[in-house]
């Protein structure tokens, strides 16, 4: 009987082996999904849900279409969004019998525009509810850090950034576009 046991166990051991190695040489032949970080990265992320980044507006890039309406910053549970605005236009003195006016437009644009990634859940909140969509998903799949300081954005130097790495891209494209044939230099 304990002989028969012994023989039952062993057997079951060896259809679990089987069971794995099938697992192991099926994964084996399939291509291969991931990449070696760092000698490769992947280059299919633009549904990649990042941590979040001001959008420019499409003729000042540098400039982000946020109004300063606070309402992410309102709406993020987490409390990682902080926003400054500039302070309110000077009210000229009113002459008598009329109405005080401030002497320039407010300024709408931030004044400066953080996000403490350490804290961020990635709910999209902010993104749903910016009414001018000046909120989105950056598509930074390659962070590191070796602090928490390192995570805390400044998302208007970012933006100022990405800015001026797109105009730098351009330009030569623009300037081999406009060159006449023959006018290559030497
Ligand atoms: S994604 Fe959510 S947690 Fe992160 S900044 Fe936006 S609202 Fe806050
Ligand atoms: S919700 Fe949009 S417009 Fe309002 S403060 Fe945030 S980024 Fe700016």
């Amino acid at each position: 009987m304990t002989l028969f046991k012994e023989f039952q166990s062993a057997l079951k051991g060896l259809w679990s082996l089987a069971v794995g190695l099938k697992v192991t040489g099926r994964e084996f032949a399939r291509p291969q999904l991931t990449v070696h970080y760092p000698r490769k990265v992947v280059d299919n992320i633009v549904t990649y849900r990042g941590h979040i980044e001001l959008v420019g507006k499409p003729k000042e890039p540098a400039v982000p279409k946020c109004i300063t309406c606070m309402m992410c910053a309102t709406v993020c549970p987490s409390g990682c969004i902080s926003i400054k605005k500039f302070p309110p236009p000077k009210v000229a003195p009113a002459a008598e019998g009329e109405e005080a006016k401030p002497k320039a437009k407010p300024v709408k644009t931030p004044k400066a525009f953080n996000l403490n990634y350490n804290t961020c859940s990635l709910c999209g909140l902010c993104v749903q509810n910016c009414p001018v969509d000046s909120l989105r998903f950056s598509t930074d799949v390659y962070l590191a850090g070796v602090s928490r300081a390192d995570f805390e954005y400044d998302l208007m130097a970012r933006l100022a950034a990405q800015a001026e790495a797109v105009a730098k891209a351009k330009a030569p494209a623009e300037a081999t576009a406009g060159a006449k044939p023959g006018e290559g230099g030497e």
